[in-house]
């Protein structure tokens, strides 16, 4: 049955859509049903999703083995409290999750969102030092232009100008900031790039629990690729300072960057890893924290006894069996070579944009093709412009960007590609 008017009336008239406003309620698209790399609209046509459902439907919608695992749990158990029980779903994903991230991660907590993840990735944090006798150390450095989740403690991290820290003044904690490292992804260390991080560390290490980061790409914060070198030392200079690192790999986490974890491209461990998005394949929400055993055995030294969180869908054995086939399916094939492959076929066929007049830059790192223009976008007038070029691609402020399921064809990527070009170029002046 397809959306009627009264439905997509209501919807505009009751309902909040993300950063979304109810006087001036943005165009909807209604889909009914997602396959492959298409999602089908009710009017009968089909887009290629160019945005995985935001970095999460790695494998493609509606996926007979990730179908089937969610049906084999329904039928068993749809979900059970986690306080005092267990499952097997829950204990077969921490399996996989201590073995595929980086080396000491062993230590999981399941939470239900990627917000909830970057919550208790600085309550870890903040536990950690007060049981080493350091409660001072309870706030957090992070990255101008880095995005961390929408709840309070993941907006005090946020971006200060796109996080809107001014709206919030006296809500948000006050935490520390440095500049994005200046060093592009692939270019060698620029001279005192470090040298930000290293004066406030040396300044402030006394007051700083983490530093919180998105390695490799900062994503919704301006889709910047920057320095494995840059990561490497920031790890070197939490280290000698005595601050942890975490390590937000929400959006770049499960192989999305050419490797695993973006972390792997500069060779480090974080303290403290937040997983989130495509954990499941972008079936329902699930998110992780993994620390070392040093810092869960601190934790739980500590006056609390015990980490101080549980959330009521903790451990979702639905979400956790379709994650645990997510990532079998993951491991059982080749994705480095699929990632490989989108990220030349991204290179190519959207390497003709940079001639366009309204784009500033072209860049592509993995399964991320990110179109820089010189102005900001307006949604509601480029919205329509992709959907009638086939394609579903949402940018936000002058970033047109695309992150598409892994299984994307060839042709599917030039159609892609082809539709954002087309687009951009009717919109040139
Ligand atoms: C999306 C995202 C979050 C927030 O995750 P939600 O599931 O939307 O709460 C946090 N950090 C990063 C890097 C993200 O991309």
């Amino acid at each position: 049955m397809s959306i009627n008017e009264e439905q997509l009336a209501f919807d505009q008239a009751h309902i909040w859509h993300p950063y979304s406003s109810m006087i001036n309620p943005p165009p909807m698209t209604p889909v009914e049903s997602a396959t492959g790399v298409r999602l089908k609209l009710s009017d009968g046509r089909e887009l290629i999703d160019g945005m995985a459902s935001w970095w999460s439907t790695i494998h493609g919608y509606n996926h007979p083995r990730l179908n089937a695992a969610a049906h084999t749990q329904i039928d068993r158990m749809s979900h059970v409290m986690f306080g005092g029980i267990t499952h097997e779903p829950a204990i077969e994903l921490a399996r996989k999750l201590v073995e595929m991230t980086p080396a000491g991660l062993d230590r999981v907590f399941l939470a239900d969102s990627g917000s909830v993840s970057a919550e208790v990735s600085m309550k870890m944090a903040i536990q950690y030092w007060h049981a080493r006798g350091k409660p001072g150390k309870h706030r957090m450095l992070s990255l101008r232009n880095g995005y961390h989740g929408d709840t309070f403690g993941a907006m005090s991290v946020c971006d200060p100008v796109t996080g809107m820290h001014e709206l919030f003044s006296g809500v948000l904690a006050q935490q520390f900031f440095i500049p994005r490292p200046e060093t592009r992804f692939g270019q060698p260390l620029l001279e005192g790039d470090l040298d930000a991080l290293e004066h406030m560390l040396s300044e402030h290490a006394d007051e700083i629990a983490a530093l919180i980061l998105e390695p490799i790409v900062q994503g919704a914060g301006g889709m910047y690729f920057y320095s494995p070198e840059w990561l490497k030392g920031a790890r070197a200079l939490c280290d000698r300072y005595e601050v942890l690192m975490i390590a937000d790999e929400i959006a770049t986490g499960f192989g999305r960057t050419g490797k695993l974890f973006a972390c792997e491209h500069a060779g480090i461990s974080p303290d403290i890893i937040c997983l989130g998005k495509a954990l499941t394949g972008g079936y329902m929400t699930l998110a992780a924290t993994l620390t070392t055993a040093h810092i869960g055995e601190t934790i739980s030294k500590g006056g609390a006894g015990c980490f101080m969180h549980g959330p009521t869908f903790m451990g979702n054995p639905l979400a956790c069996a379709v994650a645990n086939e997510s990532l079998t399916l993951l491991q059982e094939q080749d994705w480095q070579a699929e990632v490989s492959r989108i990220e030349g076929q991204l290179k190519q066929k959207l390497a003709p944009a940079v001639e366009l007049n309204n784009v500033e830059e072209v860049r592509v790192l993995g399964a991320i093709g990110v179109v820089q223009l010189h102005e900001p976008v307006t949604l509601a007038e480029i919205q329509p412009l992709f959907v009638d070029a086939g394609i579903w691609v949402r940018p936000f402020g002058k970033l047109v960007y695309v992150m598409p399921p892994y299984v994307m064809s060839n042709d599917d990527l030039a159609t892609l590609c082809g539709g954002i070009i087309e687009v951009l170029h009717g919109l040139e002046s």
